[in-house]
């Protein structure tokens, strides 16, 4: 939580924000402004002592906020989602490199 997994740079305080928290967890993303990577930090407080989970990530502190505040994901919607991937996979794939230009 102190320095980045990737660069080893220690982070600046004010690049490190509580995202959420809730019953004895809390979930903070830093900022690296030496190499530009995230980090989404979970800790978690027990009787115990506290753990920690961290997750290397491109998405900034305002998308961590907007995220954490966003409705949560049901099984209908994954499986929409699957079923999209699966019957439109060639089709995603081609307007992905179309936009490329890999296929102009
Ligand atoms: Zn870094």
């Amino acid at each position: 939580m102190t320095h980045c997994p990737l660069c080893h740079a220690l982070y600046a305080q004010e690049d490190v924000k509580l995202v959420a928290q809730k019953e004895g967890v809390k979930l903070y993303h830093s900022a690296c402004g030496s190499c530009g990577h995230g980090l989404l930090a979970y800790l978690l407080e027990t009787h115990g002592g506290i753990s920690s989970l961290g997750l290397v990530t491109d998405a900034s502190g305002a998308d961590a906020l907007r995220l954490a505040q966003a409705k949560n994901i049901g099984s209908d919607e994954c499986i929409q989602a699957h079923r999209l991937l699966t019957e439109h996979s060639r089709d995603l794939c081609r307007q992905w490199l179309d936009i490329s230009g890999k296929l102009a």
